[in-house]
């Protein structure tokens, strides 16, 4: 009970100083009167929205009978299925660059209410949210891992019954920025770079339907290779969520 009158006023205080005190757009910092972008950087995004492929989530020009791009029907993913909230531009990279880069971890619950309504949609078939981990190293030269606080976001408001798990999945292997790598050489870099744990964690993972969660997705390496050491582990499925994604 105390619990609840405590958060109904925190729900009201937090009414009351978004009237009061305007917000700044995290892009432009021009002022706005909630938590979110203005009008003027909404407007550049590029949201991705059906048709799109049913496995990796790519936009398609016209909705196809089987549902999947040319990829997918070549060399299907180990992934139940990837979506993406936004294309991989120069606005949304507005919005991740500062995110991964410059502590603009405030920019995590925006970036969240931005990705619920898919996530709402994966959550629900789901029972882990995983974010994509960062190497030790990183992590210490960065301080925070950006789809764990990412991913943190949209269950503790947006996830219901999904848990956030970030414990279960570490990468073991420093890999170099993939930034101007092919397809073929990010596939490679991030071979056998991620690791499970500890053992106790197989038989948290076993059965268990996963979500994956990371910022950006350029060819999919990343993602494939979780998926791998995830199922490998006894996963049930892997499916994976990003903010945005290269198309
Ligand atoms: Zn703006
Ligand atoms: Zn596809």
């Amino acid at each position: 009970m105390l619990a609840t009158h405590t958060l109904n006023w925190q729900k009201i205080f937090a009414r009351f100083f978004n009237l009061v005190l305007p917000q700044a757009c995290p892009i432009c910092q021009s002022f706005v009167t909630g938590a979110g972008l203005c009008s003027n950087c909404w407007h550049d995004l590029r949201p991705i929205a059906e048709p799109c492929c049913a496995a990796c989530g790519r936009p398609l020009v016209y909705a196809m009978l089987d549902s999947l791009c040319a990829p997918c029907l070549i060399k299907p993913l180990p992934l139940l299925r990837i979506r993406a909230g936004y294309c991989y531009d120069a606005a949304s990279r507005q919005l991740i660059l500062p995110f991964k880069h410059a502590d603009r971890i405030d920019i995590a619950p925006v970036m969240a209410a931005m990705l619920a309504p898919i996530f709402k949609q994966l959550a629900h078939k789901a029972d882990i949210a995983i974010p994509v981990p960062l190497h030790a190293r990183r992590y210490i030269k960065r301080r925070y891992n950006q789809s764990a606080e990412l991913a943190r976001w949209l269950c503790q408001h947006h996830g219901g019954r999904i848990e956030f798990a970030p414990q279960y999945l570490l990468r073991t292997k420093a890999t170099p920025s993939m930034a101007g790598m092919t397809k073929f050489r990010r596939e490679q870099n991030v071979r056998r770079a991620f690791a499970i744990a500890h053992p106790e964690a197989k038989a948290c993972l076993a059965g268990k339907n996963i979500l994956l969660i990371d910022d950006v997705m350029t060819t999919g390496a990343t993602l494939t290779s979780c998926a791998r050491t995830l199922l490998k582990a006894g996963a049930g499925s892997v499916s994976a969520l990003v903010f945005a994604r290269v198309v």
